[in-house]
């Protein structure tokens, strides 16, 4: 069956290009870069050119890239270092919003445990922040702040620069996640005023297993994989060079064709929103405007988001009720809840997130499809009998 992948918030598929870059590691140059015979330093030398891009794509330079197992280990590393940096000069407060990655919320919750204070700022209704409010939380004990750019479920952009510029300020570090951002929207670290930055390779076409975390020039970093003296002593072990290679290529290529990219998928999540907000009862979730080109996140009241999700699949659509770490549970998604969604509207939620591989073809095939799909499972829901027959009231 052919299928209509809209999932790539979840992961993407490699790109050629990300495919060949990642070849000749794989086959052939196996040296470690470690090493100072030849065979070693051809590795190294694949190594420092993809610091180098990944370097040029960010506004960074290639000292400040450090090269990880992925988003989540990047997000562990920044928030935790910032946070145990900034106790030893006896300030254990951080700042961050309700509906980060579970990368960060659950670092946080960690940090909770041995005594910090986190603030989690309210996301409003539209999933967006404001530096203002930021500026208001900093307190003199405040370590660090930790927002993502771009959130993962409903795609709301937040004012980054901004914020950046406030705890820029105010001497605080500053940490994005900005795994969903890079690669689909302009991501500059110093015009941004970022000191720490998240990234992620299978998000924009790359590999999965591999990732990088921008650490400004001179602020301190900890180290928490302990070993060899790899990425100047802040990551040990056997740099991934095939992965390595195969995401600096897939980010190249990505930030070459961005605003092309950008454009097309807009309009096809554009149309999307269009096609699909003519079923009765149904919301858009998050900023209508502020959101990434690729993201589609909307409610339909009366109905489970994990059964629409079931039937669309067989149906050879793959989208998704929410993110996929917490796809299986049966509790509503914790982002959903942050932009003040009720529980029951909340469950009834659908994720279709694009790339440019998707055509206008697969959108019509979509915007035909989950009317129906919702309609069918409307007919069998309780819920929905008592909202018809007004025994509730819609709240959509
Ligand atoms: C996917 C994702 C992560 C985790 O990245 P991995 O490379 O899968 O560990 C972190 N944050 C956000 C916003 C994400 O979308």
């Amino acid at each position: 069956m052919k299928t209509i992948y809209v999932d790539n918030a979840a992961t993407t598929a490699m790109s050629d290009r990300a495919i060949e870059a990642m070849t000749p590691y794989l086959k052939g140059v196996y040296g470690n870069p470690s090493s100072l015979h030849t065979v070693g330093q051809i590795a190294k030398e694949a190594l420092d050119s993809a610091r180098e891009k990944i370097a040029n794509c960010l506004g960074a330079n290639p000292n400040e890239i450090y090269f990880t197992s992925g988003g989540s280990e990047a997000d562990n590393q920044a928030i935790r270092s910032a946070a145990i940096l900034g106790a030893r000069k006896g300030k254990k407060h951080i700042i961050s919003t309700a509906f980060e990655h579970h990368a960060v919320l659950h670092t946080l919750k960690k940090l909770e445990k041995e005594g910090f204070e986190v603030t989690y700022l309210d996301v409003h209704e539209n999933g967006i922040v404001t530096a203002e409010e930021v500026k208001a939380a900093i307190r003199p004990d405040t370590a660090l702040v930790t927002i993502m750019y771009a959130n993962n479920e409903v795609g709301t952009i937040q004012p980054i620069r901004k914020i950046g510029e406030v705890c820029r300020e105010a001497g605080v570090v500053f940490h994005t996640d900005a795994v969903q951002a890079v690669g689909h929207i302009p991501v500059d670290v110093k015009a941004d005023n970022i000191d720490m930055l998240s990234l992620s390779g299978h998000k924009f076409h790359g590999p999965k297993g591999v990732g990088a975390l921008y650490c400004k020039k001179g602020l301190p970093l900890l180290t928490f994989v302990e070993g060899g003296a790899q990425e100047r002593g802040k990551r040990a072990g056997t740099e991934n060079i095939a992965g390595i290679a195969s995401m600096a290529a897939a980010l190249e290529e990505a930030v070459e064709n961005l605003e092309e990219n950008s454009q097309r998928e807009a309009a096809l999540r554009d149309r999307l929103i269009a096609g699909l907000s003519k079923i009765p009862h149904s919301k858009l979730n998050g900023d209508r405007e502020r959101r990434l080109p690729g993201n589609v996140n909307m409610c339909f009241e009366g109905i489970e988001g994990e059964s629409l999700l079931l039937l669309l699949d067989s149906k050879g659509i793959c989208a998704s009720s929410g993110s996929a770490c917490t796809s299986g549970s049966l509790d509503p998604s914790h982002v959903l809840l942050a932009l003040g969604l009720p529980h029951e509207v909340a469950h009834g939620s659908l994720r279709l997130s694009l790339s440019e591989y998707n055509t206008e073809e697969e959108i019509d095939e979509i915007i035909a499809a989950v009317p129906k799909v919702v309609e069918y499972l409307r007919n069998i829901s309780p819920i929905w009998e008592d909202l018809e027959k007004g025994k509730k009231h819609h709240i959509i």
